[in-house]
């Protein structure tokens, strides 16, 4: 008879979501609906409305955020980006990266538990549909290592459609942030053959987040998150994080081994208990499976649910709350919290520098983008007049939401004459960029040895939107 072979297991538990054999251990947290859970579901809907809303908003006839991959165009809250605004976009994202430095390093992980998308439809949205299909913590693994009953294959039926109903709401949001709304609802009301790139984009981006919210779930901030990983070097000892008191929790003890201790005897210090009465309720609240009074650990999202589930034990047992609370590793040893920190301050320094480098290149930034060269190739001709005319090329894009006629005036020399080819006034759609030519000539005798700056001015209603400046060419 063959014998099957060994199961390897790891000496060690290497995460609270694997079995040592590297199984997945599936999660039945138990809500804590403390104070904090509660504070975290008002936060929690209020993104959500906040995140399904935003793409019908508009400011300035354009979606509040538009992300246009195919167009390379991205709008934030009236301003819109192109790619030829490199540095502005650059300070942007460094501004958002120096942001999430400077927030971890007070707070830690306080993104993770309170505002990550992750968190928030998981906990507010996915895990309570699960819980009213098919009950409570208990009911639910019991339903898991059952038999496929029919009972069993109609919850799961309708918990995993409801699942996929809501994924697919979801993905259409999130795809309306790099599409816009209208064109998705167009998209909509058609066959998949008349466009099948929305059907395969709304196919894979549903599949996601249904696989994400449906089965990876914490697996996401444990495994696959980067920032989970390089948070521990953002923060120090001073960093706000969710914390086991063990100075005041240990020796732990449950209620039964306090009893069988007998009488505290602290003369001669053969029996003394800590707060913790070894109940288990942190572990079993904890959406990532871990033992909080083991230590700060990677998995630890800050969700506070530890927090307000050991709360309500100190209640019941008649102790102060906060054995687990927000506190920061120098507190928990007795020492001074500083706030003012070495690195706080340079993260603060930066931050304010590059929210102002920012703020400052979007007031000078201007309604119109205007690139001015030479055409290609070319220096200068006479004409049949006698002049010096030069040939340049203009390219054009009107940063606004409405479309302008601009008209190309000459501001220096005097002498000069502009002649732009084809419309003129020139038509600028909102956006879009335009490439014009324009001839500039000049009498000879104004030209000194061999050239002189031009500077041209773009006149949209009688307002000056740009002043562009080139060097212009003629005889020695
Ligand atoms: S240890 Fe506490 S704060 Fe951390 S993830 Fe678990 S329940 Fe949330
Ligand atoms: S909930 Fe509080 S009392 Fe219960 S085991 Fe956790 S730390 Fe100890």
């Amino acid at each position: 008879m063959n014998t099957p072979p060994p199961v390897l297991e790891s000496p060690e538990a290497v995460l609270t979501t694997l079995g040592r054999d590297g199984k997945r251990r599936w999660m039945y947290p138990t809500p804590s609906k403390g104070s904090k859970y509660r504070a975290r579901q008002v936060l929690g809907w209020a993104l959500i409305a906040f995140f399904v809303g935003l793409p019908w908003v508009k400011i300035g006839g354009r979606p509040a955020i538009l992300l246009d991959i195919a167009a390379r165009e991205f709008t934030f809250f009236g301003l819109t980006l192109h790619p030829t605004d490199t540095l502005l976009l650059m300070v942007f994202l460094l501004t958002v990266l120096l942001s999430v430095f400077f927030v971890t390093a007070l707070f830690g992980r306080v993104w993770c538990g309170w505002g990550c998308p992750q968190t928030v439809y998981l906990e507010f949205v996915y895990r309570p549909i699960e819980r009213l299909i098919e009950g409570k913590e208990g009911a639910r693994r019991k339903l898991d290592q059952g038999p496929w009953t029919r009972e069993k294959m109609i919850r799961k039926g309708l918990k995993y459609g409801v699942f996929l109903l809501i994924s697919l709401f979801l993905a259409h949001t999130f795809v309306a942030y790099f599409v816009g709304w209208e064109r998705l609802l167009e998209w909509m009301g058609k066959s998949p053959a008349e466009a099948p790139g929305y059907f395969v984009m709304m196919i894979l981006t549903t599949a996601l987040v249904y696989f994400d919210f449906g089965f990876f779930r914490e697996q996401m901030c444990t495994i696959t998150c980067p920032y989970a990983r390089f948070q521990s070097v953002l923060m120090d000892r001073n960093s706000l994080i969710v914390s086991y008191d063990p100075n005041r929790g240990e020796p732990r003890g449950t209620a039964r081994a306090r009893k069988q201790a007998g009488p505290l005897n602290l003369e001669d210090g053969t029996v003394s208990f800590g707060d913790c009465v070894d109940c288990g309720a942190c572990v079993r609240t904890c959406p990532t499976g871990i033992d909080i009074r083991e230590g700060l650990q990677m998995e630890c999202v800050a969700c506070t649910q530890c927090i307000d589930a050991c709360n309500e034990i100190m209640d019941a047992v008649d102790k102060p709350r906060g054995l687990i609370r927000f506190t920061s590793e120098n507190a928990l040893d007795q020492k001074p919290t500083r706030v003012a920190r070495p690195r706080v301050l340079a993260y603060g320094v930066i931050l304010v520098l590059l929210s102002a480098t920012f703020v400052g290149l979007v007031i000078n930034r201007g309604p119109l983008e205007v690139d001015l060269a030479r055409a290609s190739g070319t220096t200068y001709q006479i004409t049949n007049d006698g002049d010096v005319a030069n040939r340049l090329r203009f390219r054009l894009r009107n940063r606004t939401a409405e479309e302008v006629h601009a008209e190309v005036r000459v501001v220096s020399p005097e002498a000069a004459s502009v002649q732009v080819v084809g419309q003129h006034p020139i038509l600028l759609p909102a956006g879009d960029p335009v490439r014009i030519e324009v001839w500039i000539t000049m009498p000879p005798e104004e030209m000194p040895s061999g050239g002189m700056p031009l500077t041209l001015e773009l006149v949209v209603d009688g307002e000056v939107w740009a002043t562009p400046s080139i060097g212009l060419m003629g005889p020695q």
